[in-house]
């Protein structure tokens, strides 16, 4: 592993911290006396044993799941901020990480061009979501909320905690919401909003919000877009294919957005965001907080988000990330962005020159974003399925760490030698593919290894 920068940056900047409380009386801690040291000191050893009983996430070895190794300089200031360990709940609870809070979400907001918004930072983009679900169906009662059958798992879900209705979309063979389908839907009269996934889950596709929105002029409903995953990728339009680019230019015109710092933002978990385009949905948060709203006129962020105690600590990391690496075209963190597409569209290139030996990729074209998906070749989709599972496991025991993914074999041509009647009989049904989320700027100069294994590993299981 590279050497740590963390604990160094944290010496110099914990005693500056600590400094400007330094005129109080000092006090003895009670529950941590200078005896319980080596007893804390052992316990963080047993800590890191069981910690190395993890994938190396932040290997880019590791190309499985959506994990992308926080900034250090994001998690010293996480750190640092728990010397005082700050609740952004009231300003009472934290001063200066509300303040953060509210420039780092300017930060963000930037990123669509909003200036006079709502908006606040979540534990997660499920909250997040769930907070513009929640307007939404304030604003529309009694209407239904629909999404891409490939929207995340979580919207239907929360529509149902919040007992709002809510319908799948059907997708394209790129996982894409079809128009037709939702056009559709929305001339029942009854749509109050629509999802539009910037990046979906499993394999990052980019619904068509451009004309989502143009749908919206003819039949009036709300814009939600989910841009957990993918919502930073606004930041490299340069980079994406024609109907990407042309989605994430209209996503300004969203009625609200979800962006998840803790996926692609290099934050540490306990990051979502959820912006408001409009500030004034900012009354259906009004409540009375009988302890906490005291020593500030100003605005509270408590008063604008449905959870109470929030991480101050994880504003203050995204602070000081944003400082470092502003979220802007053509810097630092917009090329890291790109080094993981270009990855993307390599190992998509190779995956579809070499189809004719192991691989099957999407029939109807390249990754949207970072995300790879992939059939192996075989007869039967049951087959193609357990080959999927073999080669994840060989690939991980050559240390190269894939994920798996169900999509519907109606995706992909019928593999030579399969029956086309039986292929079409069977295209509601689902297989197993491997699935590889290129995230860490890294991946871009480990393409090759990353291949080498995943061929090797190929050939492990074909027994060659
Ligand atoms: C990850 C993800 C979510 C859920 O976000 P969490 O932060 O995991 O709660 C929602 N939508 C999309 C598109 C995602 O990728």
């Amino acid at each position: 592993m590279p050497q740590d920068p963390v604990p160094c940056l944290l010496s110099n900047a914990t005693a500056l911290l600590e400094k400007q409380f330094g005129a109080l009386p000092a006090f003895e801690p009670a529950l941590e006396s200078a005896t319980d040291q080596s007893a804390m000191a052992r316990v963080l050893e047993d800590v890191a044993l069981r910690m190395g009983d993890n994938y190396p996430y932040f290997h880019p070895l590791y190309a499985g799941q959506m994990m992308k190794p926080p900034h250090p300089v994001a998690r010293a200031a996480y750190a640092l901020a728990m010397t005082i360990n700050p609740n952004n709940h009231a300003r009472d609870g934290g001063r200066a990480s509300s303040e953060m809070e509210i420039e780092a979400v300017c930060g963000i907001a930037g990123i669509f061009g909003w200036t006079g918004f709502l908006g606040h930072l979540t534990s997660s983009g499920t909250l997040a979501n769930l907070e513009a679900l929640w307007v939404a169906g304030k604003l529309t009662p009694g209407k239904r909320i629909l999404g891409s059958e490939q929207a995340h798992y979580t919207h239907q879900r929360i529509s149902g905690v919040m007992k709002l209705d809510y319908a799948s979309i059907a997708a394209d063979s790129r996982g894409r919401m079809r128009m037709e389908a939702l056009e559709a839907e929305l001339r029942k009269g009854d749509v109050g909003t629509v999802v539009v996934t910037l990046g979906t889950t499993a394999m990052g596709a980019v619904d068509p919000l451009d004309q989502v929105l143009a749908l919206r002029e003819r039949y009036g409903f709300r814009v939600h877009v989910d841009g957990a995953y993918g919502g930073y990728f606004r930041l490299i339009p340069e980079a994406l294919d024609e109907p990407a680019r042309r989605a994430y230019a209209a996503a300004d015109g969203a009625d609200s957005i979800a962006i998840d710092p803790h996926k692609h933002g290099l934050q540490p978990y306990g990051c979502g965001c959820v912006l408001f385009r409009d500030p004034a949905v900012g009354r259906f948060y009004k409540h009375d907080s009988p302890y906490t709203y005291f020593t500030s006129n100003q605005l509270h962020l408590g008063e604008i988000s449905l959870e109470c105690s929030r991480a101050g600590a994880a504003a203050v990391a995204l602070w000081a990330t944003q400082q470092l690496l502003p979220l802007k075209p053509g810097g630092e963190f917009a090329r890291g962005m790109a080094r993981g597409r270009t990855a993307a569209m390599e190992l998509d290139r190779r995956l579809r020159q070499n189809a004719a030996r192991y691989f099957q990729p999407l029939a109807a074209g390249s990754p949207e974003l970072d995300i790879v998906v992939w059939k192996m070749k075989a007869e039967t989709p049951e087959r193609a399925s357990e080959l999927a599972r073999s080669v994840f496991d060989a690939c991980a025991a050559r240390d190269l760490h894939l994920a798996l993914v169900e999509l519907p074999l109606r995706w992909f041509e019928p593999a030579a030698g399969a029956e086309p009647e039986a292929h079409a009989a069977n295209g509601a049904g689902l297989v197993t593919c491997l699935r590889s989320v290129l995230m860490k700027p890294e991946h871009e100069a480990w393409l090759d290894r990353i291949w080498e294994k995943l061929t090797a590993g190929c050939a492990d299981v074909m027994g060659e």
